[in-house]
């Protein structure tokens, strides 16, 4: 009989494509990012009944193409904002 260390692995899984790493540190993976959407959940007379927030642990590519997509869904909207009268920050 004897003693086996076995050290702790941490498995992170990317919510995006499902890829998996496994790490001896519990921090978040290089190159991984969260990405949080922060609001709040509301009932049928706007008050705010809950915590609507969603979180995502993505892989790098994943996190490239989400970062891609934020940035796409924000500059189409500001073409509309600006006829809509809305701030035009630039
Ligand atoms: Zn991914």
């Amino acid at each position: 009989m004897g003693v086996t260390h076995i050290p702790a692995t941490f498995r992170h899984t990317c919510d995006g494509c499902g890829v998996s790493l496994d790490t001896s540190s519990k921090d978040r993976p290089k190159f991984w990012c969260s990405l949080i959407l922060r609001r709040d959940a509301y009932d049928y007379h706007g008050c705010a009944v809950a915590d609507g927030t969603r979180e995502f642990l993505l892989c790098d590519v994943c996190a490239d193409g989400a970062a891609a997509a934020v940035n796409a869904a924000l500059a189409s909207r500001r073409p509309a904002l600006a006829q809509e009268g809305g701030r035009s920050d630039g």
